[in-house]
């Protein structure tokens, strides 16, 4: 587990500036939501996070780990998308385990590691399958799981929910979240859904243009909303 520390960071592209001047200090274990309306700057600064794009400046720090200029695979972090992609031709376990196999770790050793993970995630009795064979909710445990089993210091979740339906989704943010309260890894989770972030949040990072508008727990952001944008958005539904 790890703090994760943003200093200062810039994010150019060509000449626009789509993070001017971001700082935020995030606590071991902590489930912090980064919320947003589309295009203000969230998935930018998780991709910065995870080592898929460049700082134009400033300092990311992961625990006393400096890591702005380490490739991804350094990093020490997992990422779950949006669109999980998993793959069509291999099984559930297989998928699971293809990330370790990729640093030829020891086979015995990750077979134990997708048990475990399937255990944490309900899929004990699916890891014979394949993708095709599987509903929208365990593809996306699936895709879980592959973050899990690589054990990262950092989990980083881009709208993993928004491809699934609306009863699906709530399924899955209390599996998410029970999954947190297991294993007890740092998070990052992007959403531009209010009530996700309402619901899921230790503490919520309101991005409005690249700007942090609010940080805060979320009955202080409902209580106390710092200005009528935080107001607008975190009083309006989806
Ligand atoms: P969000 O995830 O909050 O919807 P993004 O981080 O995807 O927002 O995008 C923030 C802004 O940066 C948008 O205006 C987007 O068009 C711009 N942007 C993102 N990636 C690139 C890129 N590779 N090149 C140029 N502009 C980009
Ligand atoms: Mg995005």
């Amino acid at each position: 587990m790890a703090t994760v520390t943003l200093h200062n960071i810039q994010k150019r592209f060509g000449a626009v500036n789509v993070i001017e001047n971001l700082s935020v200090d995030i606590a071991d274990g902590e489930f912090v939501v980064l919320v947003g309306p589309s295009g203000c700057g969230k998935s930018t600064l998780l991709r910065m996070v995870a080592g898929l794009e460049e700082v134009s400046g400033g300092e990311i720090r992961i625990g006393a780990r400096e890591v702005s200029n380490l490739p991804a695979r350094d990093r020490d972090i997992a990422m779950v998308f949006q669109n999980y992609a998993l793959y069509p031709h291999m099984t559930v376990a297989d998928n699971m385990g293809f990330a370790l196999k990729l640093k030829r770790a020891n086979p015995a050793d990750t077979a134990e590691r997708v048990k475990k993970a399937a255990a944490i995630l309900g899929l004990e009795n699916l890891l014979e399958r394949y993708p095709r064979q599987l509903s929208g909710g365990q593809r996306q445990r699936v895709a879980m799981g592959r973050a899990i089993v690589r054990n990262p210091q950092v989990f980083l979740f881009d709208e993993p929910l928004s491809n699934l339906d609306a009863k699906l989704r709530v399924v899955m943010r209390s599996e998410i979240k029970a999954m947190h309260q297991r294993i007890g890894t740092t998070t990052i989770y992007v959403t531009h859904d209010q009530i996700e972030a309402m619901t899921m949040a230790d503490k919520i990072v309101v991005l409005h243009d690249g700007n942090i508008e609010q940080v805060g727990a979320p009955l202080e952001l409902y209580d106390r909303p710092a200005n009528l944008f935080v107001a607008g958005f975190i009083g309006s539904p989806a």
